[in-house]
């Protein structure tokens, strides 16, 4: 897939905006009552557009027209490699439109428009195209039990997926959530998160030009409550959400009564662990781009950088200078590394965070400030001298604030690596093949790198250990959630 330099300014990002409304059965409407929430550009502060806020009676009517496609209708019918030909038409359509989506998704998120046309996008249309290839090959199993019978096991579709995502990756998230969704043969209603509905919305006008029938692709912007309302929902079979473990808490205790198949994908505070044998170049390079990317608003950064003792006075000195160097502004100028933080909330959440680095005692050695007075930036800030009980250490700070921690032996690192109640993502940097082994195996995550950061790929799992999550997404690991077996037993005698 080709990369490209893509010249938009926020007013034609502005002309991009064609769908607020909500889509429920194929159909854009009004939410209920008219209710709207305003969606804002975190750049400059200013309101991009008024978008239909779904309540309980939106969500009734999108469930019922997704169980509605899921039983009868051309969805039901449909051969599992016509479901196929609909995800790859949708990501040939995603291609086409690439543009246009980098453009929406910087305008409602803020991050730098190279980020969303060449690292975002392309990422989304390859699980959609990667998935499309796995939707004729769910397959199910015989079982030689005893007796004349002849035992088989069904791949079903789970059912009615309720699929709530957050902010941070809008149109990456809901690839993740609608490839193996809607491979296996589930309907989706999906909940973006209220600071980005946008790109989902044109996503889902998309899906209908692909050729998904009415109803399998329902999207419905709201606040939490509109989440409550999904997750309730009796008729909602399975729940995939994205987000902060407390929200997860939350969804499981809301989702007990209708015993609902539940799958998290929530934060970190990921090790990344530079040994002295390093190839230092790389490693600060790894460093910087997991802790920094997408404005550390990334669920499995290295927000815990562990670096040997011989060499981090020099990391230090490095990263400072890079943290330093690297642009904050405009997300839809060409030159700019790093936008704004997606909204006043986190913006302060960080800005907490970073004063009280300042009051625990951790050295600033750079940043530690808003950049500018419009819009939510936040300048590239290094702490050293991290304990590892202060909050910084601990928290889940999502946003561009860099930890550094020395360390002096293996044993150590690993025992300081797994004391979280985190278990998302690690990375670990090393020219020693048998550490690198030891060190991946011994940490508790659900990923980790070795001698690379944030390598995420189509095919490969992700989620987390602990307090990070439970099952799977992407790869061949994440259809099991969204297929229910059935086994099926026939009396070869009768
Ligand atoms: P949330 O977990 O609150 O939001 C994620 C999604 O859940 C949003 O769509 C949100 O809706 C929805 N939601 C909120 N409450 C409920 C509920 N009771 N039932 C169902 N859905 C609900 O995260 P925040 O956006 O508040 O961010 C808080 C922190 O979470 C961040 O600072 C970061 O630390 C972490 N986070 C982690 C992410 C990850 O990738 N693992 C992604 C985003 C945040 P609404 O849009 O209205 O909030």
């Amino acid at each position: 897939m080709s990369t490209s330099a893509v010249a938009t300014t926020p007013e034609q990002a502005l002309s991009h905006v064609r769908q607020t409304q909500l889509l429920i059965g194929g159909e854009f409407r009004d939410a209920a009552g008219g209710k709207t929430f305003d969606t804002i550009n975190p750049a400059t502060e200013e309101t991009i557009a008024s978008v239909a806020y779904a309540q309980q009676e939106d969500v009734d009517a999108a469930v019922k027209a997704a169980r509605r496609a899921l039983e009868r209708g051309d969805w039901a019918k449909m051969d599992a490699r016509d479901r196929g030909a609909c995800l790859y038409r949708l990501a040939d359509l995603l291609e086409k439109h690439i543009d246009e989506l980098a453009a929406l998704e910087t305008l409602d998120n803020g991050k730098p428009i190279g980020e969303s046309r060449n690292v975002d996008l392309p990422l989304v249309i390859d699980v959609f195209r990667y998935y499309a290839g796995w939707a004729d090959k769910i397959e199910g199993d015989t079982v030689p039990i005893r007796g004349n019978f002849f035992t088989y096991i069904r791949r079903e579709p789970v059912g009615v997926c309720g699929q709530i995502i957050p902010w941070n990756f809008p149109l990456l998230m809901l690839s993740w959530k609608w490839g193996p969704a809607l491979a296996a043969g589930c309907t989706s209603v999906l909940k973006p998160a209220e600071q980005t509905p946008l790109t989902a919305l044109r996503v889902g006008e998309l899906a209908l030009e692909a050729g998904f029938p009415p109803g399998v692709t329902n999207v419905l912007p709201g606040y939490g409550d509109t989440g409550e309302h999904i997750v309730k929902h009796p008729d909602v079979d399975k729940v995939a959400f994205t987000g902060e473990y407390k929200t997860a808490q939350q969804i499981m205790s809301d989702a007990a009564p209708t015993l609902k198949r539940l799958t998290f994908e929530l934060g970190g505070k990921s090790p990344n662990i530079i040994f002295a044998d390093a190839d230092l170049d790389a490693a600060t390079q790894g460093a910087f781009i997991g802790l920094y990317l997408n404005q550390g608003q990334v669920c499995c950064a290295g927000s815990r950088l562990l670096v040997e003792d011989s060499i981090h006075d020099e990391f230090v000195d490095r990263l400072t200078q890079m943290s330093e160097n690297r642009k904050v502004g405009d997300p839809f100028s060409e030159e700019t590394e790093q936008g704004p933080q997606v909204d006043q909330q986190q913006f302060d959440k960080i800005m907490r965070y970073i004063e009280a680095g300042k009051t625990e005692g951790a050295q600033c050695l750079t940043g530690g400030g808003r950049d500018g007075n419009r819009g939510y930036f936040i300048r590239p800030t290094v702490f050293t001298n991290v304990r590892d009980d202060m909050s910084i250490a601990r928290d889940e700070i999502f946003g561009p604030v860099m930890n550094i921690m020395r360390f002096k032996d293996f044993d150590e690192v690993i025992q300081r690596g797994n004391d979280t109640f985190y278990g998302l993502a690690a990375g670990v940097w090393t020219r020693d093949l048998s550490k690198a082994h030891r060190t991946a195996h011994a940490l508790r995550a659900g990923t980790v790198w070795v001698n690379c950061y944030d390598k995420f790929d189509a095919a490969a799992p992700f989620g987390g250990h602990k307090m990070s999550g439970q099952g799977r997404e992407l790869g061949q690991l994440a259809l099991e959630s969204y297929t229910e077996p059935k086994t099926v037993t026939i009396n070869l005698d009768g």
